[in-house]
């Protein structure tokens, strides 16, 4: 169904507080939070409230976290749509499926709208891309960039992007006045990933000698989703060892699994 590409979550119950780390992202993001709260503070004297942000980073690294915290922060609806659903389309839907989104923004503003993996939709028109099936993706490129000129400044809807490719989008994207902003979030370092852990642990029963230092100590170049597997699997092994707490060693045991299964990915890769 055409609602089924997007949801129009209006209780976002996520904040910057969900998110771990990602200090600098946040500051930037607040100002966002802050144009969508009040936006005729910041018109006011005649400036223009920025349409978009990129977010930029890795993988798993809570791009789409980040986006849901923003809206969470302002109270506002979230709707999102990914990239790569336009892939393969028939003539002329994807098109339509933006136009319908803005739309429907419009009817709700203030808001966030959300495009993940927008480097499958947002690639430079016309190079390195396959050959046949490629109009109906600049199709809807098209249709975004015209909506994004569409709405005025004052319109309180801002977009936020997330890629891992800036680098392949096509230059129209990211003109003044479209996604001007970008925002980088990257692979946390120790701390972060402390930080992380201590998020993800909130939910689980853990012994007392389970030290989240320690557990951000050995899981270098993990980035916050597989932190999180990390935490969920520990507490599955656990369970499946009959305790009643998780100990260390269920954690050591699911961050070699996590490990396992990243070198099984990047073999498939490579
Ligand atoms: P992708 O590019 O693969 O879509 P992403 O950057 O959008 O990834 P998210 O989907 O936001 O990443 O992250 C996946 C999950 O990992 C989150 O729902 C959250 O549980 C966890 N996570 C990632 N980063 C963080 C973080 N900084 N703090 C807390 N949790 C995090």
């Amino acid at each position: 169904s055409k609602a089924a590409l997007f949801d129009a979550d209006n209780k976002v119950k996520i904040t910057f507080a969900d998110v771990a780390g990602l200090d600098e992202a946040k500051e930037e993001l607040t100002e966002i939070v802050e144009f969508l709260k009040k936006p005729g503070k910041y018109t006011e004297l005649g400036g223009k409230i920025p349409k978009g942000a990129l977010l930029v980073g890795p993988p798993g690294t809570g791009k789409t976290l980040m986006a849901k915290a923003v809206a969470g922060e302002a109270s506002v609806p979230f709707f999102s749509l990914s990239g790569s659903d336009f892939v393969e389309m028939f003539v002329g839907v994807g098109a339509a499926r933006v136009r319908d989104l803005f739309k429907q923004a419009k009817e709700k503003a203030p808001c966030i709208i959300f495009i993940d993996e927008i480097d499958a939709v947002g690639r430079s028109r016309g190079k390195g891309s396959m050959p046949g099936g490629n109009d109906e993706r600049e199709n809807t490129l098209n249709s975004l960039l015209v909506e994004m000129d569409g709405f005025g400044s004052d319109s309180g809807i801002i977009i936020l992007a997330a890629t891992n490719r800036p680098d392949v989008l096509d230059s129209a994207l990211l003109r003044a006045g479209r996604f001007d902003r970008q925002i980088s979030v990257d692979v946390p370092d120790i701390s972060g990933r402390e930080a992380i852990f201590k998020v993800h642990l909130k939910p689980i029963k853990f012994a007392s000698e389970v030290d989240p230092k320690k557990l951000a100590a050995q899981t270098p170049g993990f980035a916050g989703a597989e932190i999180a597997n990390v935490c969920n699997e520990a507490a599955l092994l656990a369970a499946r060892r009959g305790k009643k707490q998780v100990e260390m060693v269920d954690f050591q045991d699911a961050i070699d699994r996590e490990i396992g299964g990243l070198e099984k990915r990047n073999k498939l890769i490579l």
